[in-house]
């Protein structure tokens, strides 16, 4: 088994780098990548202590806007010490900290005061995102679960979705292959594209310098990943495979996806 999206609570993942490492090792998994949201914090946390059983590899899930649209494109096999990347990451890392001064305004404006200090303290040092605000209006009363919190306020159009502040695509493909790795177009279907808008994307990503598509990205159901091996195939692209395991739900995936079915050749594991 690989995994090669997962997240620890260096983002906003449930469980500790370490915890993370050792439950991977444990559930089978012999190639892993913690792929923390614009943060390679938690990899560098384990990096020279890993279960002999089990190789990590270098992730990170960055995020990026193609057009106005949100994107996110996993790094993988790269140069931690890469100054590109550092510059890049610390670009990021100062993005999300005026984005979530921007959410606490909004949800304030919502009559929920006290939401940065309250989303800081959920994230406890961790890159700060919606989910730890989604959190804190869980705590704090607000909302009844976080799905609600997404729903009326963090997702998609809502006030709490703030557009418009990441880096490029291009540049964020380029900042990775810059540091040796392999950049990845992370769940193609997440974004609710049309067929035709999904292929502009990829020949962008492509034209970057992308190389694989993320075509198993949690628990597909069978005929889900049809268009995206369409897709690899028509690009020559490679493929990747990861749960995006945040914690434990009975919504998500478990850790570890099994490889036995992609044809030889096509991983992007072949590659690293
Ligand atoms: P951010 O990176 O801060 O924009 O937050 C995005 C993260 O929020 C995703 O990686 C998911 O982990 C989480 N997320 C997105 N949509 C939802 C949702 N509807 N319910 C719960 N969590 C979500
Ligand atoms: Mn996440
Ligand atoms: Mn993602
Ligand atoms: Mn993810």
């Amino acid at each position: 088994m690989i995994d090669f999206h997962t997240h620890s609570a260096a983002s906003d993942g449930a469980l500790s780098p370490r915890d993370l490492v050792d439950r991977a090792a444990s559930e089978g998994v012999r190639r892993l990548a913690i792929t923390d949201h614009d943060t390679i914090a938690g990899y560098l946390s384990v990096c020279q202590s890993v279960p002999s059983e089990l190789e990590l590899i270098s992730g990170v899930e960055l995020s990026c806007q193609w057009g106005r649209v949100g994107i996110h494109i996993i790094g993988l096999g790269f140069d931690p010490a890469s100054r590109a990347l550092t510059c890049h990451l610390e670009g990021l890392n100062k993005a999300r900290r005026d984005r979530a001064e921007k959410i606490a305004h909004k949800l304030d404006r919502s009559g929920m005061p006290g939401a940065l200090e309250g989303a800081m303290a959920v994230a406890d040092g961790a890159q700060i995102g919606r989910p730890h605000f989604a959190r804190w209006m869980v705590l704090a009363g607000h909302v009844d679960s976080e799905a609600i919190a997404f729903k009326r306020f963090l997702g998609r159009g809502k006030p709490g979705d703030i557009s418009l502040l990441w880096p490029a695509l291009d540049d964020t493909v380029a900042v990775i292959t810059a540091a040796g790795g392999l950049a990845v177009l992370a769940h193609p279907l997440d974004y609710k594209m049309t067929a035709t808008r999904l292929r502009a994307l990829t020949d962008a990503f492509c034209d970057a310098g992308g190389a694989a598509l993320e075509v198993i990205n949690g628990r597909p159901r069978p005929g889900d990943t049809d268009a995206l091996w369409r897709l690899v195939r028509e690009r020559d692209l490679h493929v990747s495979v990861g749960s995006d395991f945040h914690r434990d739900s009975p919504h998500g995936a478990g850790l570890g996806v099994e490889t036995g079915e992609i044809p030889e050749g096509m991983g992007v594991w072949e590659q690293l």
